[in-house]
């Protein structure tokens, strides 16, 4: 019978995400310049894994940068198109590996409410993630109206089903599921360690049976929503959070860097 205990010891399996997403902030110089600030802040920090997202135009200049340290680089979206093609404006996530990511943020909140994506294409942007070879950060949450309504469960399992569906079991290693409650993106207003914990547990359960346990055990869920170096270690904590993927908070090396050495 499982108990909270064993939460906690598989939590120790499970090695922290602490991902940084630059939105459409920063020129390519500005980009590189927090990357070299950050490096030096975050080169002890063993006990995760760190990446930062900045815009397209950036990620070659900051990868190259970055080379080999312990910072890793991730788009922030990809093509559903898994080969170059006739398709003005879209990045293949193979083009993003090309410029040295090793992950993508697919399916963010942000893309879905202003760019309608679908739970469809978010599977076709996971697949294409995923064929690439990169790590893919896949984003759920529910808005406040679906919460207030009591639909947040259900929306949130719809979005982790469509988004993951066509996966075989040896993709799942590559997926890392980040639970971002739209009400609490770039609000200031953070989900309490309780209510995270609470959806992540729930994701948890849901990816088991769709899944298998094993899969379920070993995958890493991310929490964002107004993460801030404040917040950061009651949030890591909770025995289904295994890391942060942080906006407003990661644009600044200084506080990004809080965020990541929150064990210190
Ligand atoms: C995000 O962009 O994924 C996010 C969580 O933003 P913020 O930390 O600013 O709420």
């Amino acid at each position: 019978m499982p108990n909270e205990a064993d939460g906690f010891d598989l939590k120790l399996m499970r090695k922290p995400v602490i991902a940084g997403n630059w939105k459409m902030y920063k020129t390519v110089g500005d980009s590189v310049a927090t990357a070299v600030a950050l490096k030096p802040l975050v080169a002890n920090a063993n006990h995760c894994e760190v990446v930062i997202a900045p815009v397209f135009t950036a990620l070659k200049s900051v990868a190259d940068r970055l080379e080999g340290s312990n910072v890793h680089v991730a788009g922030q979206d990809c093509a559903t198109e898994v080969s170059e093609g006739a398709f003005t404006g879209e990045v293949a996530a193979f083009m993003l590996a090309d410029a040295g990511c090793s992950h993508v943020i697919v399916g963010h909140s942000e893309r879905r409410q202003y760019f309608l994506e679908t739970d469809p294409i978010v599977s076709k942007k996971v697949q294409a993630g995923i064929a690439a070879g990169l790590m893919v950060i896949m984003c759920v949450g529910e808005t406040l109206d679906q919460r207030d309504q009591g639909k947040a469960q259900s929306v949130v399992s719809e979005q982790l089903v469509g988004g993951l569906s066509g996966l075989t079991a040896s993709d799942l290693d590559r997926i890392i599921v980040a639970y971002e409650p739209v009400w609490a993106i770039g609000t200031g207003r953070t989900a309490t360690p309780e209510q995270a914990q609470e959806m992540h547990a729930f994701i948890r359960r849901v990816f088991a049976e769709r899944h298998s346990p094993g899969a379920a055990d070993a995958l890493r869920i991310l929490y964002g929503g107004s993460v801030k170096p404040d917040n950061i270690a009651g949030l890591m904590k909770q025995a289904d959070i295994d890391g942060a993927l942080v906006g407003g908070a990661s644009l600044k090396a200084e506080s990004f860097a809080e965020i990541v050495n929150y064990n210190k």
